[in-house]
């Protein structure tokens, strides 16, 4: 066997497509392993067994065994079950145990969901232990994971998973896991000195699982190198900017990517023209006009359609849009929006539809052909964030020949070279500030080539359309982390 089939990696964390979903981080612990399975890794994904997960999926499970832990201050026990399956090579493990896992869909609020998460990170080390399976690296996600990398150095550290290095990836720092220090010093039976200001001390009441987690893990990752900077400030940081300051040595961005199985615009079923290519330029106008008729628009493939696929919130950047709603319209302009959220924006771009007929549509559902359809059938996408750690629907847009106009922040700025005139590069259309004048002159700078200059706008398609979001490149760079890891030990 070769030295890259011996790499061992476990990924520990609280949900993965296609057993439960509920964002990103559900995409990435199914899209990474399955790479990084391709790449020669061993990896095993240990997630907890929910109720929720569908019965097709828990009817092809094998029960693999059980055991009694230890976990809170008073030594109270608890049963672990591990139900294991394959999917492409990967080994999923799920931690069961009912008064933990059976209700909720998967979260319930944070009393609660404390709790549990204290009990899955120990309990997954403990499985780790129990088949003895000895990983070189443990690969963590997020806060409901975040005290694996605490409790791999201390209470683990003299049994045999002890050796493995720990890497945390925060997908969304927003979320940390914060309660009272009684209340995690209770769960986790964790010693008091850990409870200081460099681990788990959030302040004189409260503590932080997520804080505890970037103190100990080997390595911190983030989904892209400029959300990695910025975190380090206080605007981005949620709070921990000065803790992620103070362990900046060992903080990393690796950007995302996508399924291209799933967003593959030759092989795509819910197209009514799919294309790739060598065709998208005849295709395009074709995909343009089925989603026109489908949203009630008026058909004319010459028009300039501008498309926005995001969950309706602050994040997203909606005020922006908002503001220059009105002068992102004229005659040749027409702009489609697929989104749910905050109802101040679904009422805003449900009243902008109904003063606009046929130029306007507001889809507001969640709507996963739709979205397909708008990745086909828009020529631009915008997505203003006012922060996006790294951000999927640029790199599908680029993928489906749909050019990105996007805000340089986090992900974003690290995927989307600027349109540069002059030289005819780039990916797509960019601005800087937060600022409402600076989306509305970069939808018209977009525009602009759209109508003038279609020879270079078709260019700028192409190139989208060859730029690799693939996940192979991201998991390359995090498997040179692992190895980086494995030859300090
Ligand atoms: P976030 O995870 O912050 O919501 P991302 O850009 O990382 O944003 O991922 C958003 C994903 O959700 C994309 O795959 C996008 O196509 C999809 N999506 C968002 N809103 C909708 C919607 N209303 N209908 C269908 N898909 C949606």
């Amino acid at each position: 066997m070769s030295e890259k089939a011996t790499r061992k990696i476990a990924f520990i964390g609280s949900e993965s497509y296609p057993f439960v979903k509920t964002g990103g981080l559900g995409d990435v612990m199914y899209a990474l392993p399955r790479s990084l399975t391709r790449q020669g890794c061993e990896v095993r994904v240990i997630m907890p067994y929910y109720n929720c997960i569908p019965q097709k999926f828990k009817d092809k499970m094998r029960f693999l065994g059980s055991f009694m832990m230890d976990l809170c201050q008073d030594g109270r026990a608890f049963f672990v079950g591990i139900m294991e399956t394959e999917l492409d090579g990967v080994v999923y493990d799920f931690i069961e145990n009912r008064e933990f896992f059976d209700w909720g869909n998967p979260y319930t609020g944070l009393w609660e969901d404390i709790p549990k998460f204290c009990f899955f990170s120990k309990a997954a080390l403990s499985a780790l232990n129990y088949l003895e399976w000895s990983p070189d690296i443990i690969h963590c996600h997020d806060w409901q994971a975040a005290l694996v990398p605490v409790y791999l150095r201390t209470r683990f550290a003299p049994t045999p998973v002890g050796r493995a290095r720990s890497i945390l990836t925060i997908h969304n720092l927003r979320f940390q896991g914060i309660c009272s220090i009684g209340h995690l010093k209770y769960w986790t039976g964790l010693p008091d000195y850990l409870f200081d200001y460099p681990v788990f001390k959030q302040s004189e009441e409260e503590a932080n699982m997520f804080k505890g987690g970037l103190a100990y893990a080997d390595r911190v990752t983030t989904v892209s190198d400029t959300y990695a900077q910025e975190i380090q400030t206080g605007f981005y940081g949620e709070g921990l900017d000065g803790h992620l300051r103070y362990h900046r040595e060992k903080l990393h961005g690796i950007v995302n990517g996508i399924d291209v199985d799933i967003w593959n615009s030759a092989d795509d079923e819910l197209l009514p023209a799919p294309y790739d290519a060598a065709n998208v330029l005849q295709k395009k106008p074709e995909n343009k006009r089925a989603l026109q008729d489908r949203l009630g628009l008026e058909e004319d493939d010459k028009k300039f359609v501008l498309g926005l696929v995001s969950r309706l919130t602050d994040q997203k950047g909606l005020d922006l849009v908002n503001v220059v709603f009105e002068e992102l319209l004229d005659e040749n302009t027409q702009v489609v929006i697929l989104g749910t959220g905050d109802p101040r924006y679904e009422g805003a771009f449900r009243y902008y539809e109904s003063q606009n007929p046929g130029q306007v549509c507001a889809y507001i559902q969640y709507n996963e052909s739709l979205a397909h359809q708008i990745y086909a059938g828009c020529d631009a996408l915008m997505v203003p964030s006012l922060f996006e750690p790294c951000g999927l629907t640029q790199l599908i847009a680029m993928r489906y020949g749909t050019v990105p106009i996007v805000r340089e922040t986090g992900g974003l700025k690290d995927t989307v070279e600027p349109y540069n005139q002059y030289t005819d590069e780039g990916n797509g259309f960019t601005f800087d500030r937060y600022e409402a004048d600076l989306l509305l002159d970069a939808v018209n700078r977009a525009k602009e080539l759209y109508l003038t200059d279609r020879a270079h706008w078709d260019e700028m398609v192409l190139r989208d359309m060859a730029k690799d979001v693939s996940w192979e490149n991201s998991a390359k760079q995090y498997l040179a982390l692992y190895d980086e890891l494995r030859e300090q030990e």
